[in-house]
């Protein structure tokens, strides 16, 4: 039996995509840092920031070695699944994943873990011991603060997602590669289903927000959902001023009754920057809750654009920048074109004519782009002016937020003192 080791990623709607995989001979160190090698030349040689993998000694290696600087960790389903089958206690699972799930701070996590270990006394248990030591690794506590492009953490699903179905360890060598085929094309069809469900229908807003309506046109619909998500609980989750040292205003943001409980918010009016204690946006690329009721709570109207991950956009998959996207783009076009072409000997001799039209614009379309110069300075310029723009889009954010918040003082001040004469009236009656 010959491992089949599959390397995937998450596209824009969330689901699989497969960035490469390999065939073993055998199980070892040296194999699978050979695969990372391999895969990331194929990669053109960019590091990913993160990668999850199955809880194996020699993987971590591997990653170690040939991704020094990427994120490991170990897939939580797969530990889970083992210590299910390791650990055979009616009530202790579901005490074990509220622990790793539900705590918010390494002290929570921490005091529940040496509590439930204690409750079961399984203290000496090796499994559970050998999966604590890598706790760092696996544990979402730790890792809060890292990208890993999930849009529902608690959500479990296997690293195998995306041949789950096509290929077992029963599938022969024969047909492994029909299977693979049918894997790839399927998941490409559900890719494009997303894109034209995003693109041809729309979202039912909940609220009348303007930044509702702004990530329902710029997000994919998976990440809309959840952000809708996120907005409508801003409503159950208002924020409370604790501390403003003028750059910076603190905020903690709870739901309603939760005495102590909640995030803390630090923002920055200026840099229209929020931060959470949750880090759900550095860990997911989704806006929080927490952030978003303080926003709320400073009238700021559309989501400021640091908070718009192209990853999460609907455009996220059109790259020119990458010279294999390039090349796989016009290869993919060129192999369309020639099938068509060579149908008859009239439609190849039109072919052939086209084809040197094109061949000419290219030549001397790349003769005009070296004449320039100095080179990139028109790009240059067109950087500069865009960050102007963003600067000077961010600061009439800030303009607008305060001239909200004085307008609606304004307000208050009015009725305070219509209720005042009111009251006056009234008096002056009696
Ligand atoms: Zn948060």
């Amino acid at each position: 039996m010959l491992p089949l080791v599959s390397i995937t990623g998450l596209n824009h709607h969330g689901q699989p995509i497969l960035f490469g995989c390999g065939l073993l001979h055998h199980e070892s160190d040296s194999a699978y840092v050979w695969l990372l090698q391999s895969w990331l030349h194929a990669m053109s040689g960019n590091h990913p920031v993160s990668i999850t993998t199955e809880p194996d000694h020699r993987i971590r290696m591997a990653v170690a070695q040939v991704l020094p600087q990427t994120s490991h960790r170990f897939c939580r389903w797969s530990i889970f699944r083992e210590t299910h089958e390791k650990l055979r206690h009616p009530t202790f699972h579901e005490e074990f994943r509220k622990c790793i799930h539900e705590t918010k701070t390494v002290d929570e996590f921490e005091s529940c873990w040496q509590a439930l270990v204690g409750r079961y006394t399984l203290a000496d248990n090796e499994w559970l011991q050998s999966i604590y030591n890598a706790r760092h690794q696996w544990v979402p506590v730790y890792m809060q603060a890292t990208f890993f492009g999930e849009l529902y953490p608690t959500e479990e699903t296997s690293l195998n997602m995306f041949f789950d179905g096509y290929v077992n360890a029963t599938t022969s060598m024969q047909s492994l590669v029909k299977q693979y085929e049918s894997a790839v094309t399927s998941w490409h069809e559900m890719e494009i289903k997303a894109d034209f469900e995003t693109a041809n229908t729309t979202p039912a807003l909940k609220t009348s927000s303007p930044m509702e309506k702004q990530a329902a046109s710029l997000y994919t619909r998976r990440a809309f959902l959840k952000f809708q998500e996120e907005l409508v609980e801003t409503l159950a989750n208002p924020a409370t001023k604790v501390e403003d040292s003028g750059t910076v205003t603190t905020y903690r943001v709870a739901k309603f009754g939760d005495g102590e409980g909640g995030h803390i918010v630090r923002f920055n009016p200026f840099e229209m920057k929020a931060i959470c204690s949750c880090h759900m946006f550095e860990f997911s690329g989704i806006i929080c809750r927490h952030a978003l009721s303080v926003f709320r709570s400073k009238n700021v109207l559309t989501l400021p654009s640091q908070y718009i991950l192209k990853r999460w956009s609907r455009d996220a998959n059109i790259s020119t920048h990458s010279l294999t996207v390039r090349y796989n783009s016009l290869r993919k076009e060129a192999l369309k074109f020639v099938e068509e072409g060579a149908k008859s000997i009239h439609i190849y001799n039109v072919a052939k004519d086209a084809l040197q039209v094109a061949a000419n614009k290219v030549k001397n379309h790349g003769l005009v782009l070296n004449q320039q110069t100095p080179e990139g300075e028109k790009e240059k310029k067109i950087r500069q002016l865009t960050s102007e723009l963003e600067n000077t889009n961010e600061r009439c954010e800030v303009y607008r937020s305060n001239l909200l918040a004085v307008l609606r003082e304004m307000e208050d001040q009015k009725l305070k003192l219509s209720v005042k004469v009111q009251n006056a009236r009234l008096t002056l009656k009696e």
